[in-house]
C-alpha cells in the first residue's frame, strides 16, 4: 500500500519521527545483533568529555562517523560501536575549582582532596543527557547505555598494566619539564592561561662579559633576566653565523658579526678575526657565579639554531632550569641543571648574598654587582611582553619541574612506519600535520602535579631508593598492608596505602602525581576491554581498529596518543 505524499515537507516533524521509530524498534541494536556472524568493522570512539556542552563541531564529527558505520553495516558488516566518556584531566578540575570557588592548590589541600575529587566525579557526568539528546537528534547510532568511562577501577588498572610494559622496556624516566609557572598560586599555567596575561613592562636587560679561560678575552652575552645568570651553565652561538673578535676601549671581545655592526656603528672597534660560530663549539669560559658545583661539565660554548641576530649580541646565556630551549639545548649537550631558585620563586640558601629573595626583586642588586666585579659591559632599559598569572597578576617564571617522561624519541623509527600504516583521509595529514609531527617527536611528559586522574603507580623506597611500578590491582594488594575491600583507585586513597619495600621491607612512598588524561585516552583501544585482565578474545577481534574520526585538532591530540600507546 502506497501513502499519499504530503503535500508539505516538515523535515524536523519528519526525523523525530523516524527516531522515535528506531527507538522503539531497537533498529540500531537489531542492525549489530543481525549481522553478529558477518566480517567484522572496527570502529573506535574517541571519548568526548561530558563535562562540558556538545558543540556544532561534535555535530559534524558524529555524523561523518556514522556515514562510514551505517555505509559499512548496508554493506554487510559487523559494525559494533561503543560510545565512551573522557573523564579526567584539568578541565574538570577547573570547573570544579570555579564552583567551589577554590583559587589554588593550597585552596583545594585546604578543602580536602578527597571532597574535591568526589566533586570532580559528579560533574564528570553533569551533560551527559545533552550529549546523548544530540547524539539521537542527530542520528548517529552508538551504543551509549554502555560505554567505556575513563575513571574506572578496570579502566585505570588496564592503563596500570600499559605503563608497567613501558617501565620493563626502560621507557619510564624522570626528568625535568620547563613550564611557566606562578610563583604565588603554585600552579602550572598551561599555554591558553600565559596568553591571557601578557603585559608590556619595561626591563633592565645587561651585556655581561664571561671571561675566556686562558686567554685575554671576553665572551659579550646579552640577558633580559639577569637571576637566570646564577644558574648559568654555558653560552650558546649560532653555528652559521659570523662572529667576530674585536678590541674595544682596551678589551678583546667576541660577539656576533651583525650584532657589533649594529650595537657599535658609532664607535672605534678594531676588528681581530672573523669565523663562523661552529668554531666556537666547546671553547670553555670562567663562570661568574658557582654558588653549586654542577654535576656534570658546564661553562662552555654550544651552537644552538635558535640563538638569532635580531637582538643581543648573538651570544645567548643558557640556564637549563629556567628556559624551555635552554633545557632542550641542555640535554642535547649534557648540561647540569642549576636550579636554585625554590617553588615560590626565591633564591635557595646557598645563593647566599641573595638568599631568600624573590628573583627578580634581586636583579638590581645582581646587576650592581657584575658592576662592582667588573662583568658588566652594558645596561639599557628593555620593554617586551612578558607574561604575567592571569589570577594573581605575579610576573611568572620559567621553571624546571621534575616530571616522569615517556622516551618517545627512542621509538622515532617504529613510530613512523606504524604511521606509514595507517590510511589517512585527507591523506596529505598522513606526511604532512601528522608526519611533521612525529619526525619531530619529544618525549612525552606523562605526570601532572595535580589531583583529579590516572594516579602514576609509581612507589619509591624512603630507605633504599628502589622504584617501581605496578601494573595491576593484585600487585599492589601483595604489596601494600591495608588494602580494603571497596576501594577507588584515585587520590587520596592510593596515597594512603601502606607499601612495603620488596627488596628491605621498609615503607614506600608513590609518586604523587596523576598522569596526562590524553594517555588515558589514548589507552582506549585495550583499556575500555579491560585488558589483558579480561576480554582477550575481545581485544583481539577488536584490534587493529579499521576506523577512527576526529576533529583537525585531534590529530596531535588523541590521534597521536593512540599511536604512541600503541607502538
Ligand atoms: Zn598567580
Ligand atoms: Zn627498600
Amino acid at each position: 500500500m502506497i501513502k499519499p505524499v504530503p503535500s508539505e515537507y516538515k523535515p524536523n516533524e519528519m526525523e523525530k519521527k523516524i527516531i522515535k521509530f528506531w527507538r522503539e524498534n531497537k533498529i540500531f541494536e537489531k542492525s549489530v545483533e543481525q549481522r553478529k556472524d558477518k566480517k567484522p568493522y572496527v570502529f573506535l570512539e574517541g571519548p568526548p568529555t561530558a563535562n562540558g556542552l556538545p558543540h556544532p563541531g561534535h555535530v559534524l564529527t558524529r555524523i561523518m562517523k556514522d556515514v562510514v558505520l551505517r555505509y559499512k553495516t548496508m554493506d554487510g558488516y559487523h559494525v559494533p560501536r561503543r560510545a565512551g566518556w573522557d573523564t579526567h584531566g584539568l578541565p574538570v578540575e577547573i570547573e570544579v575549582e570555579k564552583k567551589l570557588g577554590l583559587e589554588s592548590k593550597q585552596d583545594i589541600e585546604k578543602y580536602g582532596v578527597e571532597k574535591f575529587n568526589e566533586e570532580c566525579r559528579r560533574s564528570t557526568f553533569k551533560y551527559e543527557q545533552a550529549w546523548i539528546d544530540m547524539t539521537e537528534r542527530v542520528g548517529f547510532w552508538i551504543d551509549m547505555k554502555n560505554p567505556y568511562i575513563t575513571l574506572k577501577n578496570e579502566y585505570i588498572e588496564s592503563v596500570w598494566w600499559s605503563l608497567k610494559q613501558a617501565w620493563e622496556k626502560k621507557l619510564l624516566y624522570k626528568g625535568y619539564k620547563v613550564v611557566p609557572y606562578c610563583p604565588r598560586c603554585g600552579t602550572v599555567l598551561s599555554a591558553h592561561e600565559v596568553a591571557q596575561g601578557y603585559k608590556k613592562v619595561k626591563e633592565p636587560s645587561i651585556f655581561v662579559k664571561f671571561k675566556i679561560k686562558n686567554e685575554n678575552a671576553y665572551f659579550l652575552a646579552w640577558t633580559t633576566t639577569p637571576w637566570t645568570l646564577i644558574s648559568n651553565v654555558a653560552l650558546a652561538v649560532h653555528p652559521d653565523e659570523y662572529y667576530v673578535k674585536i678590541k674595544y676601549e682596551g678589551e678583546t671581545l667576541i660577539l656576533a658579526e651583525e650584532r657589533a655592526y649594529h650595537l657599535l656603528k658609532d664607535s672605534d672597534y678594531e676588528l681581530l678575526d672573523r669565523f663562523k660560530g661552529k668554531e666556537l663549539e666547546y671553547k670553555e669560559y670562567e663562570p661568574i657565579f658557582s654558588f653549586v658545583k654542577p654535576d656534570k661539565k658546564a661553562w662552555y660554548v654550544i651552537c644552538a639554531d635558535f640563538v638569532t641576530m635580531d637582538e643581543g649580541t648573538g651570544i645567548v646565556h643558557i640556564a637549563p632550569a629556567f628556559g624551555e630551549e635552554d633545557y632542550e639545548a641542555g640535554r642535547e649537550y649534557d648540561l647540569p641543571v642549576v636550579q636554585l631558585a625554590r617553588k615560590n620563586g626565591t633564591f635557595k640558601d646557598e645563593v647566599e648574598p641573595w638568599a631568600n629573595m624573590f628573583v627578580k626583586d634581586a636583579d638590581p642588586k645582581i646587576i650592581k654587582y657584575l658592576q662592582e666585579k667588573g662583568f658588566l659591559a652594558g645596561e639599557r632599559e628593555y620593554t617586551h611582553e612578558y607574561p604575567f598569572c592571569w589570577r594573581c597578576d605575579s610576573p611568572l617564571l620559567y621553571y624546571a619541574m621534575e616530571s616522569w617522561f615517556i622516551a618517545m624519541s627512542k621509538l622515532k623509527e617504529k613510530l613512523v612506519e606504524n604511521n606509514n600504516n595507517i590510511n589517512w583521509y585527507p591523506e596529505y595529514i598522513k606526511h604532512g600535520r601528522f608526519g611533521d609531527f612525529i619526525r619531530d617527536v619529544k618525549d612525552w611528559a606523562l605526570s601532572r602535579d595535580r589531583y583529579w586522574g590516572t594516579p602514576l603507580p609509581i612507589w619509591k623506597c624512603n630507605n633504599c631508593g628502589e622504584t617501581i611500578c605496578i601494573g595491576s590491582i593484585e600487585e599492589l594488594k601483595k604489596l601494600s598492608e591495608n588494602f580494603p575491600e571497596n576501594y577507588d583507585l584515585h587520590k587520596p586513597f592510593i596515597d594512603n596505602l601502606k607499601l612495603k619495600c620488596p627488596k628491605c621491607n621498609s615503607n614506600m612512598k608513590r609518586e604523587k602525581d596523576v598522569i596526562d588524561c590524553w594517555y588515558d585516552s589514548g589507552s582506549a583501544f585495550f583499556a575500555q576491554w579491560h585488558y589483558p585482565f579480561e576480554n582477550q578474545q575481545k581485544f583481539k577481534k577488536n584490534y587493529p581498529v579499521d576506523f577512527i574520526c576526529e576533529a583537525l585538532d585531534q590529530t596531535r591530540g588523541w590521534f597521536y596518543s593512540l599511536l604512541a600507546i600503541s607502538t
